[in-house]
């Protein structure tokens, strides 16, 4: 039996993760931990019976706890229930599927207490992947890609030939304004943004989709679970979204995975792995596959991809302000309090103001995110 612990259960990540525990019968789940949507949990709950739950806000953990007080569940709220479901003491494996930064403190916290990190999470790594890669190196656990690409990558690395790999092939579908110059996107509303043409996802992703920002930070991303450097890295445009990504090695030779969009695919993957089990759903069909084509991303209008490339690059405390920036960007563009356009004029804005700090501590990296929210709450 296997044990897994999950942050952000009732989200996308974390509902097709138990979807897949749901069909394999050797899961087991001994921990969750939501947001604000209780009743979802409750239900989850009642289905996987964890030993251990945790809702952010105090007063709806109140709530859950009368809800299923007919149970033998430990309820938890804030931080310290993110930390105990992070930790708890029997999982394996914890699933972070929760979004932003809010994901470094209980990823730290397990990989601490031994566990391997099935990681979907990415501002963690962002923002904190200095710290994360070796803190994982120092306490023997995995970090397993749960986003596709980083899975193509990973599964494109299996055979042990990483030491002659020359770059990465970064695939991206483009999003939904993908060749529209900016002049076009002046008047985009929010359930235009929301609308991705390929995958289905929460909403901050499927918002930084649409900018291309989700591109630029699985290039930083992808720069630290796989110890390149920015420049190893090539951002490909493939709007059908069957490649998930390659890898060149130094021989010329380009190996790629490929398949249909489903995220459970590298969801169990990353729980199974080295493992590769039978999952339901549709299968690419080469006879009726029409065409699969390849651009150069548009780093003019899309230039928040352009952007992250620079923090990518500069590194130290520049990932977490260009992190923070867009996180509270696209809040307020999903509130209707600013334009789309001004979501990669705050980002560069914030970049421009900041001083740079070359190898942050996690202190240093929570106050960067908070100092940057503060400059955008006194200008929009
Ligand atoms: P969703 O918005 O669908 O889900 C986010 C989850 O996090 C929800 O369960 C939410 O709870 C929970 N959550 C948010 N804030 C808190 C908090 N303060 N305390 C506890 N739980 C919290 O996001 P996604 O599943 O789309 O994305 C999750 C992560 O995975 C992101 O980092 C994203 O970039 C990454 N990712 C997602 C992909 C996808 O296909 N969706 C693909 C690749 C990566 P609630 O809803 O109850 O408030």
């Amino acid at each position: 039996m296997k044990k897994i612990a999950i942050l952000g259960s009732t989200g996308s990540i974390g509902t097709q993760t138990l979807e897949i525990v749901r069909t394999n019968k050797d899961i087991e789940v001994t921990a969750l931990a939501a947001g604000r949507n209780i009743d979802l949990l409750e239900q989850q709950i009642r289905e996987f019976t964890p030993k251990l739950a945790a809702v952010w806000s105090e007063e709806l953990a109140a709530e859950l706890k009368t809800r299923v007080r007919d149970l033998q569940v430990e309820i938890l709220s804030g931080m310290d229930g993110l930390l105990a479901v992070a930790a708890e003491k029997e999982s394996e494996i914890l699933v972070t599927a929760i979004v932003g930064m809010i994901g470094i403190l209980p990823t730290i916290e397990a990989i601490r207490a031994g566990k391997d990190i099935a990681l979907a999470n990415k501002e963690t790594l962002v923002t904190a992947g200095h710290i994360i890669m070796p803190l994982a190196e120092q306490y023997h656990v995995s970090i397993l890609p749960v986003d596709s690409e980083h899975s193509a990558i990973f599964q494109s690395l299996q055979g042990g030939q990483e030491k002659a790999l020359h770059k990465i092939l970064l695939t991206a579908s483009g999003g939904p304004f993908r060749g529209k110059k900016r002049e076009e996107l002046e008047n985009i509303r929010v359930e235009d943004a929301l609308k991705h043409p390929n995958w289905a996802m929460g909403r901050k992703i499927t918002i930084d989709s649409s900018t291309m920002v989700n591109k630029g930070l699985e290039v930083i991303e992808a720069k630290w679970l796989f110890g390149v450097t920015v420049d190893q890295i090539q951002v490909v445009v493939q709007p059908q979204s069957i490649i998930h990504s390659m890898v060149e090695y130094e021989d010329g030779a380009v190996i790629a995975q490929l398949g249909t969009p489903d995220m459970k695919l590298p969801i169990q993957y990353a729980l199974y792995y080295p493992e590769r089990r039978y999952l339901p759903g549709d299968r690419l069909d080469f006879g009726t596959l029409a065409q699969i084509t390849f651009e150069k991303p548009d780093m003019e209008t899309f230039y928040g991809l352009k952007l992250a490339i620079e923090a990518g690059r500069t590194g130290g405390s520049l990932p977490t302000v260009f992190n923070a920036a867009n996180e509270k960007a696209v809040a307020l563009f999903l509130d209707r309090k600013i334009r789309y356009l001004q979501i990669p004029e705050i980002i560069q804005a914030c970049m421009e103001n900041h001083r740079n700090i070359e190898d942050p501590d996690v202190e240093e990296i929570l106050k960067t995110e908070q100092e940057t929210y503060e400059f955008i709450k006194n200008r929009w």
